[in-house]
């Protein structure tokens, strides 16, 4: 998927303009790409009409190349609906707070639910208590036994000839004699989906009214994961997903349509085989996974900054010519902090690496910034245009306005003679130190 995509951006990257055909074209990859990554046919058909529609309606936009806004509209579509970020466990509740984990054999349920006790116990400081459910594989209960001696976490003590349900109903109670804050159920699953599980699934529901009931499914599993997270909503409810083994998937297309199928947000990942390796759920680092492309948020960010390229090389025209104003300042000052930052602006400009230390070190910072051009908002267009009208009594106005001091409004007087000498040298060539802009 990866380099497909990233394939078609690219290509698209190097036209001129974005048509109807083009966008369609795209889609045409795009839906390709994305069932190659096992997304579900549903959500892939869905996801590329969204895409489209927004695509076509987006070349109206000015200055932003067609690829560009291609890849922004995919890459924010796609953390759209994988969900907001800092959907995690819920543990507002009356103690004990009841999670249950479902989910098909091998998915990940009882190394999941150590993974999760221990976070709750190193990181939140519950108390925390695992039970097992499983009682068709006596191996499954003293997994979870052996997984909570070597984290030093409680486990229910093993009653033989319990049903499921009445193992519930006992690590409930055990929960609440014991003063514990969470107690973590881990059922059993099978092979495949079948309606013994379910109802089983639903019978310990019934008993031990969780909080929480997360289904917890291998991300590698892809389509057939879809089907499992409808299955369990819709007979069991599912109040969110753990994704597992999300270190063996450089694909991400499960978290798409489990996502997108059952509407449940994705409260974790599983990264690995030990038992810290449990993980928020970021929507932004999946979806740059699903582009392909580690690089791609960047790359969103520099079409954004890339809407004024047009401005900022009329800019730096007129810089070259020596008729840097106050407008021209500000353009620069609001590109910097778009383009996150100094670095960002001296990397458009050749040979001024120099100056981007002695700005770094005069501590040009963001804050600063949006305090220099709130200044210049402050000002007339004539003062903007001709700085050397301002007097004592202008500058005091323009402070008032700006909610400065007058000191500020000479700080920026200064800075900005200095940026106007060096593009004056620049333009003819000359070198010579940046003093003016390093006191500024
Ligand atoms: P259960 O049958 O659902 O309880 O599954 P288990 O918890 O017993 O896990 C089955 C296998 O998957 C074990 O070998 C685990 O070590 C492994 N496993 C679980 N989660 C992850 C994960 O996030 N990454 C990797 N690489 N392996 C995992
Ligand atoms: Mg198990």
């Amino acid at each position: 998927l990866s380099e497909r995509l990233g394939g078609i951006l690219d290509r698209l990257t190097r036209r001129g303009a974005l048509t109807e055909a083009d966008v369609d074209a795209a889609m045409r990859e795009v839906r390709r790409a994305l069932l190659e990554a096992d997304v579900s046919l549903d959500v892939v058909r869905s996801f590329t009409d969204k895409v489209r529609e927004q695509a076509v309606g987006a070349t109206v936009v000015k200055s932003v190349t067609p690829g560009q806004m291609v890849v922004k509209i995919v890459h924010d579509e796609l953390i759209a609906t994988l969900g907001s970020d800092g959907q995690t466990i819920d543990l507002n509740a009356v103690p004990p707070i009841i999670i249950m984990m479902v989910g098909l054999q091998g998915s990940g349920k009882t190394t999941t639910t150590a993974k999760l006790a221990r976070r709750l116990t190193e990181r939140d400081k519950r108390k925390v208590l695992m039970a097992s459910l499983d009682i068709y594989r006596p191996a499954a209960m003293e997994q979870l036994a052996v997984l909570g001696r070597d984290l030093d976490i409680k486990t229910l003590p093993i009653v033989a000839g319990q049903k499921p349900e009445q193992i519930a109903r006992r690590a409930l109670e055990a929960g609440k004699l014991g003063g514990y804050d969470v107690v973590l159920l881990d059922t059993a699953g099978r092979t495949t989906l079948d309606d013994e599980m379910m109802s089983e699934a639903a019978n310990i529901k019934t008993a031990a009214h969780p909080h929480e009931v997360l289904l917890v499914a291998d991300s590698l599993t892809g389509q057939d994961a879809v089907n499992l997270a409808r299955s369990f909503d819709e007979r069991v409810g599912l109040t969110g997903i753990v994704l597992t083994r999300v270190d063996g998937d450089g694909r991400g297309g499960a978290a798409l349509s489990m996502r997108q199928v059952t509407g449940k947000p994705i409260k974790l990942i599983g990264t690995g085989e030990k038992t810290d390796a449990l993980e928020d759920f970021h929507p932004s680092r999946i979806a740059g996974r699903i582009l392909g492309m580690g690089d791609v948020v960047s790359l969103v960010e520099k079409a954004s900054a890339n809407i004024d390229a047009e401005k900022a090389a009329r800019t730096t025209e007129r810089m070259r010519k020596g008729q840097f104003d106050l407008n021209d300042m500000r353009e620069q000052l609001l590109q910097m902090s778009k383009m996150g930052g100094i670095s960002g602006l001296m990397g458009m400009m050749p040979g001024v690496s120099k100056m981007k230390n002695q700005m770094a070190a005069a501590g040009l910072d963001d804050r600063i910034i949006k305090r220099q051009v709130a200044v210049i908002d402050s000002m007339t267009r004539q003062e903007r245009k001709h700085p050397e009208i301002l007097k004592a009594s202008r500058k005091r106005r323009i402070a008032a306005g700006a909610g400065q001091k007058v000191e500020e409004i000479n700080k920026l007087l200064k800075m900005h003679r200095g940026m106007a000498d060096m593009m004056k040298m620049m333009g003819t060539g000359k070198r010579g130190p940046l003093a003016g802009i390093a006191q500024a």
